[in-house]
C-alpha cells in the first residue's frame, strides 16, 4: 500500500489512527481575502484552529482530513503551522469546489482541459502553494444548480487526474437534488473505479431510498455534516446512520462534522447562532452516545471512523 501523503510527510496507512474525514481549518472567501486582507486577523484564525485542532486530539483522533481547495481559500502555510504545533496529522486535497457551484476562472476556461488536470496533477506529484507538502485527493463539488457546463469541466478534470495519479476523489453534494447519483454518472463515463470515489454530505438526507441507489453505485458516503442541524436536525441524521449500520452498511459510512475553525461566509455572531453545535467535536457530545443507544456497536464506529477513510484514501 503507498503511503498517504500528509502535511508532515507521507505517514503509513495503518498509522492513520482515528480519523475526522471532512474539516477546515478556515474558510474564507478567496477573492475578497487577496483584494481586502485588512478584513482578516490572521493570527485569531491560527489560535481557533489550533484550539479545534487540540479539541479533537483530546478525543483521541490522529488524522484529520482537510478538503479545502480553490475557492474555499485552501492554504498550506498555515496548515504546516498548525501541524508543527499540533502534531496532527493532515492531509489535504488539490481541486476546485467552485463559487457558488458554477463558477469556473477565464484561466481554465478559455484553455485545454488538459490545463486543469496538470494543475491537478501538479499539487498531486510537485506540491501545494511551492511547498513540499503533496495532495492526498481531489476535490469537487455540485450543489443545488447541478452539473452545468463549467461543473462538468471541472468534474472530467478531477476523474482524469485520478485516473493519472490513482488518488481518490471527494465530491460536495446536495442531497436533496440526488446530485450524487449524476456525480456518479460522470466519474463512471470517465472509467474512475467507484470505491476511489466519496460523495460528501450524503447524510444532510434521511431519504434512504436515495442513499441506498447511491450505495449501489459503488461508493462511500461522507455522513459529514452533523452540528449543521439548520440543514438536518442531528437526531434524524442519528436515526439514518443507525438504520443504515443496520442495513449493512457501516462499512461504506465516514463521520464527520464539516466543520470550520473559521469561515467568513456569514457574520461570525450569525454562525454561532445557526449552529451552536458545528465544531470539531460534536460527534462525541452528541452523536456517538446516540448511535451507541441505538444499537451501533464500538467495532461499527471504528470502522466508520478509521477502516473506511483508510479504505478510500488506499483505493
Ligand atoms: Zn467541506
Amino acid at each position: 500500500m503507498p503511503p498517504i501523503e500528509t502535511v508532515s510527510g507521507p505517514v503509513d496507512d495503518a498509522d492513520l489512527g482515528l480519523v475526522l474525514a471532512h474539516e477546515h481549518l478556515s474558510t474564507t472567501s478567496e477573492a475578497v481575502r487577496a483584494q481586502w486582507p485588512h478584513l482578516y486577523d490572521e493570527a485569531r484564525e491560527y489560535d481557533l484552529a489550533v484550539e479545534q485542532v487540540r479539541a479533537a486530539m483530546d478525543r483521541g483522533v490522529k488524522t484529520i482530513v482537510d478538503p479545502s481547495c480553490m475557492d474555499l481559500n485552501r492554504n498550506v502555510g498555515l496548515a504546516q503551522r498548525v501541524v508543527q504545533e499540533t502534531g496532527i496529522q493532515l492531509v489535504m486535497a488539490t481541486g476546485i469546489y467552485g463559487a457558488k457551484y458554477t463558477f469556473l476562472p477565464p484561466y481554465f476556461e478559455n484553455r485545454e482541459p488538459s490545463a486543469m488536470v496538470d494543475a491537478f496533477v501538479h499539487d498531486i506529484e510537485e506540491g501545494i502553494q511551492g511547498s513540499g507538502v503533496k495532495a492526498a485527493f481531489l476535490k469537487c463539488a455540485v450543489d443545488e444548480p447541478g452539473i452545468t457546463e463549467h461543473v462538468e469541466r471541472i468534474l472530467r478534470a478531477i476523474a482524469q487526474a485520478s485516473l493519472r495519479t490513482g488518488r481518490p476523489i471527494m465530491a460536495h453534494s446536495h442531497p436533496a437534488t440526488r446530485r450524487g447519483l449524476e456525480i456518479m454518472d460522470v466519474f463512471d463515463d470517465e472509467g474512475v473505479d467507484p470505491r476511489r470515489v466519496q460523495i460528501a454530505h450524503t447524510g444532510d438526507t434521511d431519504d434512504l431510498d436515495y442513499i441506498e441507489e447511491l450505495l449501489g453505485r459503488g461508493c462511500w458516503i461522507g455522513m459529514d455534516r452533523y452540528g449543521l442541524d439548520i440543514i438536518l436536525p442531528t437526531d434524524r441524521r442519528n436515526a439514518t446512520v443507525i438504520e443504515l449500520c443496520r442495513r449493512g452498511y457501516a462499512d461504506r459510512m465516514m463521520l464527520s462534522q464539516d466543520a470550520c475553525a473559521t469561515i467568513d461566509w456569514f457574520p461570525e455572531d450569525l454562525v454561532k447562532q445557526m449552529a451552536p453545535n458545528w465544531h470539531f467535536t460534536f460527534l462525541w457530545e452528541g452523536v456517538l452516545p446516540a448511535l451507541s443507544e441505538g444499537g451501533v456497536t464500538d467495532e461499527q464506529i471504528d470502522t466508520m471512523m478509521r477502516d473506511n477513510p483508510r479504505g478510500w484514501l488506499t483505493a
